[in-house]
């Protein structure tokens, strides 16, 4: 529940709505802080809280003791699938119950829109670092021979071409706690 007694550290106005960013985290600008797309600035106070992100169960059972795993999101936006057994001791400053992880390199969503090469569907790639690529649906990668398989058709995006973009990448970075 956000806590809307809160006020902004830096002018102690009050903080605004909680919003998401494409990527899934959520934030709390100051209310009189606003982000211009035009100019590509923060007008006003420029105080950002990132909210923690909260787990998501999955419909997925850990290969290691059969519990199921959630949808874990780093503060730094890189995203993991782990144990829902495991968590963090902070007395014994040490991990407790099952230690699966799997990071989980960038995300997928389909496109509509074909492969020029194939006439399949095109997925868009998203990279931990938040490069952005197209490319064909049937390309896979083969880990015994260690070889690109399917179709080879990919565009990397260049910076600001993508235009979902909602500037959050200009958004102040989540302090490192
Ligand atoms: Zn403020
Ligand atoms: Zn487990
Ligand atoms: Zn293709």
């Amino acid at each position: 529940m956000p806590d809307t007694s809160e006020v902004c550290p830096k002018c102690g106005s009050p903080l605004g709505d909680i919003q998401q960013t494409p990527s899934g985290r959520k934030l709390q600008r100051c209310s009189t802080g606003s982000w211009n797309p035009e100019t590509k600035k923060t007008e006003g106070c420029s105080f950002v809280k990132w909210l923690p992100i909260e787990p998501l169960p999955l419909d997925e059972k850990c290969p290691k003791c059969g519990s199921p795993l959630i949808l874990q999101v780093t503060r730094f936006g890189k995203k993991m699938k782990k144990c829902s057994t495991s968590s963090w001791d902070r007395e014994k400053r040490q991990a407790t119950g099952c230690v699966y992880i799997e990071w989980i390199n960038g995300t997928t969503e389909s496109l509509d829109e074909d492969c020029p090469e194939c006439g399949s569907k095109l997925v868009l790639f998203t990279t931990n670092s938040g490069k952005k690529m197209k490319k064909c649906s049937t390309s896979g990668w083969d880990r015994e021979t260690r070889q690109a398989t399917g179709c080879k058709y990919v565009y990397w995006f260049k910076p600001g071409e993508f235009m979902a973009s909602t500037g959050e990448e200009n958004l102040p970075p989540e302090p490192a706690i």
